[in-house]
């Protein structure tokens, strides 16, 4: 072990000290995004990127897209390849978006209206396989992909709209290959691309975004016959206040960033920081992710972070919930992103087994009995 590895464990050791520990070393795989719609193909990136849209400037519009046969069947066969002590394999959590703009309708619409399509139509629209929601089913039944939820949409709609109906015309161009993101000038930086959906401005789009969170848990529970019990807020941006109406709807618990963008009563949104077995005033447990996986970030080395991270939560006692995106690990505008995310999975996981033997995959579901 060298220095610069025993003062990575260290830093992350000290982050990991607040909050309540478990005594166990668990692993949590959280992964972002699932069901929502990306960039369409690698022709309409193309178009965009010749149309002067900046999506070069992010790895996610490069990579990330609404997730095929392939992409499910490949990650299956890299998780069923490890077992924990108790024979558990490991597993990753999705965390969903139910829906995304029926682009149609909001157009004939005048863009005044914005209408959902639940995802497993988006399914039928992209011309993906029947076979998606068998896989779907198989990864539940298997244990090694058991969603939650990341809220209706990933698109911040009220805004959206009033900037499409406002006549952005690159906006429009996205719109029109089926793409949001996309940040107009004038749009707040904390809005960045439309992505956080939790974003409002005025008080007037509150109530109609606290019944699309919740309509979004109904269709959950169509979509996968049971109720998610985990929401993550996209991009780490929330109102505290809608906790109230996810516990109605059985969600007990959210997962975390170590500082979340939420909005106050006063409308304002301000950074708050929280501790894993944090309970908020509305009663929702709280448990932070203490680790990030980004294997096709640009950024990224090898799983030496992660792994340095991972010993600094075990050092505390802590689990370690690690924080990941469906971008890493799909193929469908690139081959190559979806080749490197999971090889680097592989060797995280065979790494982990290695080094602590004694290590428990959990789902996050499996996970929160420990926080009770
Ligand atoms: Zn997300």
């Amino acid at each position: 072990m060298n220095i610069q590895t025993i003062k990575h464990s260290l830093v992350s050791a000290v982050k990991n000290l607040p909050g309540k520990s478990i005594g166990k070393k668990v692993v949590v795989i959280e992964c972002d995004d699932w069901g929502s719609i990306g960039m369409p193909s690698e022709k309409a990136y193309r178009k965009l990127s010749a149309a002067g849209l900046p999506v070069e400037k992010s790895r996610f519009y490069q990579e990330d897209t609404l997730e095929d046969t392939p992409d499910l069947e490949a990650l299956f066969t890299v998780l069923r390849k490890y077992q924990d002590s108790r024979g558990n394999h490991a597993v990753m959590t999705p965390f969903c978006n139910m829906a995304n703009p029926d682009f149609e309708r909001i157009k004939s619409g005048g863009f005044q209206e914005y209408y959902p399509e639940v995802f497993t139509e988006t399914y039928r629209r992209y011309g993906r396989s029947a076979r998606m929601m068998d896989l779907w089913r198989l990864g539940i039944s298997e244990g090694i992909f058991v969603p939650e939820y990341h809220g209706r949409e990933h698109i911040a709609t009220d805004l959206w709209l009033r900037f499409l109906r406002e006549g952005d015309a690159k906006l429009r161009t996205a719109f029109d290959s089926g793409f949001v993101c996309y940040s107009p000038p004038g749009l707040p930086a904390q809005a960045k691309d439309f992505r956080p959906n939790f974003y409002i401005i005025g008080d007037h789009a509150r109530e109609g975004l606290r019944r699309s969170m919740e309509e979004g848990i109904d269709l959950f529970k169509t979509v996968f016959g049971f109720a998610p019990i985990v929401f993550n807020a996209p991009n780490g941006v929330f109102l505290p206040e809608f906790n109230k109406s996810l516990i109605e709807k059985g969600v007990r618990f959210n997962a975390v960033p170590r500082k979340r963008l939420d909005r106050n009563e006063d409308g304002q949104y301000r950074h708050r920081s929280y501790v894993t077995g944090h309970q908020t005033a509305e009663g929702m447990t709280c448990y932070v992710r203490n680790c990030n996986f980004e294997p096709t970030d640009p950024a990224y080395k090898n799983t030496d972070h992660v792994v340095n991270q991972i010993n600094g939560a075990f050092l505390c006692g802590k689990a370690a919930i690690i924080g990941t995106h469906r971008a890493n690990f799909v193929g469908g505008v690139k081959v190559s992103c979806r080749d490197k995310g999971l090889s680097e999975l592989d060797i995280l996981l065979k790494r982990l087994l290695k080094r602590w033997p004694d290590i428990e995959f959990r789902s996050s579901r499996q996970f929160t009995d420990l926080l009770l």
